[in-house]
């Protein structure tokens, strides 16, 4: 079907109960300035007009697009009386027109595998971006079989390292951050590109302890380079963990909005996970409750629960504002 323009549900996304969970346990706890490195926006005209969508996209809860304005806009109220910054990508989905990217101060470019360099550097340039967003599907493998030097040319990350860009980079493969071949290739990028600095996105997609206790998270610390941000993760033990093997100065808090503004949280589940979610839309392994929309919560403030659970206070201005906001502003001024 085609996008549902007038889905009811994208007038108001937050809920009585999520405005009392950020009044009585958020507000106050949480640091007065927040940087969320890690935010999909996009215009309408992002995916041509005719693209075909499914029911069960979630993209349908958001009329389909997700814009700045309408973003700033939900910011007044999310984390009311906080001042925001953040850092945004387009959604790297299907139909998307890779040459664009949001209009914000601290944006990323989307890139392709088979955009040739020149093509890249000139949308870097128009867009104003400080780095770029790769992503497994662009390679056009299996899922299964895709690696992480299938997402980037040699050829774009020298111009990448030339220039001193920032790659968001979330890694392939069903072994996530387990499996020997991303560990070994996310090192290679390391060396290989001091110029880059690397964001592994979603702590490296471990979603649960066994995946992040069979890391290489403490090989990744010794590389000044490689940094980690907190995307849909809301699992205090694996937030520990990270902690306890890896510099708190490179872990970067980053949310996954829009589909972290769906109500549910992550659960872990013999050795694995899934997302038990209130609103019926198809994201990674989800089950749906029916019923709990007005009982759950955002994933967004799932996701700050256990954060402010897990981090140190002394630690908690640093990864929720001063890391990124020193990375971010410091590439801007190079
Ligand atoms: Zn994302």
């Amino acid at each position: 079907m085609m996008c549902d323009q007038n889905n009811p549900a994208s007038s108001s996304l937050l809920t009585e109960m999520d405005r009392k969970v950020y009044r009585e346990e958020l507000q106050e706890r949480l640091p007065e300035k927040i940087f969320d490195c890690h935010v999909h926006l996009w215009a309408r005209d992002a995916f041509p007009a005719d693209s075909k969508r499914d029911a069960s996209d979630y993209m349908n809860y958001f009329a389909c697009s997700f814009p700045v304005e309408r973003w700033e806009a939900l910011l007044r109220e999310l984390l009311a009386g906080k001042e925001v910054w953040y850092n945004a990508f387009s959604m790297p989905d299907g139909a998307v027109k890779l040459a664009m990217a949001p209009r914000c101060r601290f944006n990323m470019s989307l890139v392709s595998p088979f955009d040739p360099v020149e093509v890249l550097e000139e949308r870097m340039e128009k867009n104003c971006s400080i780095g770029v967003k790769p992503y497994w599907n662009f390679a056009r493998k299996n899922a299964a079989d895709t690696e992480i030097r299938d997402m980037m040319t040699p050829a774009q990350l020298a111009m990448l390292n030339r220039r001193k860009a920032i790659v968001t980079l979330h890694i392939p493969r069903p072994g996530r951050f387990e499996d020997p071949c991303n560990q070994r290739q996310m090192v290679e990028l390391c060396e290989t590109y001091p110029g880059i600095d690397f964001i592994f996105a979603h702590i490296g997609r471990a979603y649960f302890m066994r995946n992040i206790r069979k890391s290489n998270l403490e090989e990744l610390a010794g590389y000044s380079n490689c940094f980690f941000d907190t995307a849909m993760l809301n699992h205090e033990g694996v937030f520990r963990y990270t902690l306890d093997h890896f510099p708190a100065e490179r872990i970067l808090f980053g949310s996954d909005a829009p589909i972290a503004l769906l109500h549910g949280k992550s659960v872990e589940i013999n050795n694995a996970y899934c997302y038990l979610c209130a609103e019926n839309y198809r994201i990674g392994s989800m089950v749906y409750v029916p019923g709990m929309r007005e009982k759950f919560t955002l994933f967004y403030y799932e996701q700050l629960r256990s954060l402010l659970e897990a981090i140190p206070q002394e630690l908690q201005q640093q990864i929720f504002f001063q890391n990124a906001f020193t990375l971010f502003t410091g590439k801007e001024r190079q």
